[in-house]
């Protein structure tokens, strides 16, 4: 939290930039919530810590992912629950910013076992969710099947079909077939976009992460006619001269388990492959994978954040001065946020929206956001701004 509060005062320069009290109201959330969920494993009682964080809803409805990850903590959630509240806002859409989670490593237990952790999670927090109040998301370590689990535990203990009150979830159950592919599609959008603002031709590709993001930004970038030079995951990276089919690569994940497996390439470590010769780097894993100790090996022209906060703040300014072209996470990755919207829509009032008309509005609405704040090369900076003033606007009034 305080990251980014220090980030706005010190890049920005506006009335609200300099003004104490807002900044102080943005720097505490909404609401935290932190619980234990006790569960038993293998004979014996793991307590697992839970958070649900709502940022605020001054413009919406608090919407954020669900995370399980190993690395979820109260601080992780604060921050990108924030991260949320700034991308609603800068999306113009009727919501606010969340997040939650549960600190495990989903590898780590059955399917089963996670079914029953999550129904856990919905039942303690169900007072402080709801379908016009606070609506989850898929996010690192969930998909539709998790998304499935909370909307039937939800719906079951207060006795309504509550659609909306997860978006992603399976098309029979009100979901969008499109959002699945939003996030990565409008990630490869934002990079076709970009890499057009500041004239890289033929580039050289890699992207960090295969999953949800990594995987279907991929997809769309080489159905753009794009060869993609590198991937990585948890396990390593790739990096192949002639480009990477990526259709056999998805097989490769699917029935190997990771990118690695890819024949006829060069093997790196995952730690390697950010600092290799690119020029358009696809962050699409985790946070914090460009930091200070990795800053000055970056080779990249264009950054393109798929994930939520891959770059430290405090190194962005170095990148800035290498002229590296940053798209931020706020910008980059709306995609899915954007189309949860008619997913939350079509939950609450039965109306359908066609693959292709969402995937056509999306790329406008992209194309319109990188019009608006592409006027420098400090696209975070632009699209904060934006964000912000809202919020400021709002701020004023009511207080
Ligand atoms: P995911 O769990 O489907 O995939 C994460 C990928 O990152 C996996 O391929 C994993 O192997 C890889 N990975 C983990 N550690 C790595 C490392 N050290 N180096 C390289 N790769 C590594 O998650 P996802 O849904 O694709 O989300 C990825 C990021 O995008 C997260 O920051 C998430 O918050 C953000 N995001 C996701 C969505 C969405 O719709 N899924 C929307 C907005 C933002």
């Amino acid at each position: 939290m305080e990251s980014i509060c220090k980030y706005i005062k010190n890049t920005i320069n506006t009335e609200f930039s300099r003004n104490e009290e807002f900044l102080n109201y943005l720097s505490v959330p909404y609401k935290s919530i932190v619980f234990s969920i006790p569960f038993k494993k293998g004979g014996k009682i793991q307590t697992l810590k839970a958070f649900r964080v709502q940022h605020n809803n001054d413009l919406g409805i608090f919407k954020g992912g669900f995370r399980l990850s190993p690395y979820v903590s109260l601080g992780e959630m604060l921050v990108l629950a924030f991260l949320m509240t700034l991308k609603s806002s800068l999306w113009e859409l009727p919501f606010g910013g969340a997040k939650g989670g549960i600190s495990i490593d989903p590898k780590e237990y059955t399917e089963e076992e996670i079914k029953q952790i999550v129904k856990e999670y919905v039942k303690k927090l169900n007072n402080d969710i709801g379908e016009d109040w606070d609506v989850m998301a898929p996010d690192l370590g969930t998909n539709e099947t998790v998304m499935e689990t909370i909307f039937n535990e939800y719906s079951q203990i207060n006795k309504k079909f509550s659609p909306s009150i997860t978006t992603g979830k399976p098309e029979y159950l009100y979901g969008l077939g499109f959002r699945k592919f939003s996030t990565g599609y409008g990630v490869a959008y934002a990079t076709d976009i970009a890499l057009k603002k500041v004239g890289l031709k033929n580039p050289r590709i890699f992207i960090q992460g295969f999953g949800n993001v990594g995987r279907y930004a991929a997809v769309k970038l080489y159905e753009l006619g794009y060869k993609i030079s590198g991937v990585s995951d948890s396990k390593g990276g790739i990096i192949c001269e002639n480009g990477i089919d990526i259709n056999k690569l998805i097989k490769v994940k699917q029935e190997k388990g990771s990118v690695v497996f890819y024949e006829d390439c060069k093997k790196v470590s995952s730690e390697e492959f950010l600092t290799e010769p690119c020029d358009v780097l696809i962050l699409a894993a985790l946070e914090n994978a460009i930091n200070k100790e990795n800053v000055n090996a970056i080779k990249a022209k264009l950054i393109v954040e798929g994930a939520n906060f891959p770059i430290d703040l405090e190194i962005e300014d170095t990148l800035l001065k290498k002229n590296i072209t940053i798209v931020p996470d706020i910008l980059a990755n709306g995609g899915g946020v954007y189309v949860s919207y008619f997913e939350w829509l079509k939950g609450k009032t039965s109306q359908n929206f066609e693959n292709e008309d969402l995937e056509k509005s999306l790329k406008e609405k992209i194309e319109t956001l990188l019009n608006k704040t592409c006027k420098d090369r400090n696209i975070r900076k632009n699209c904060y701004t934006l964000s912000l003033r809202k919020l400021y606007e709002i701020f004023i009034k009511k207080y």
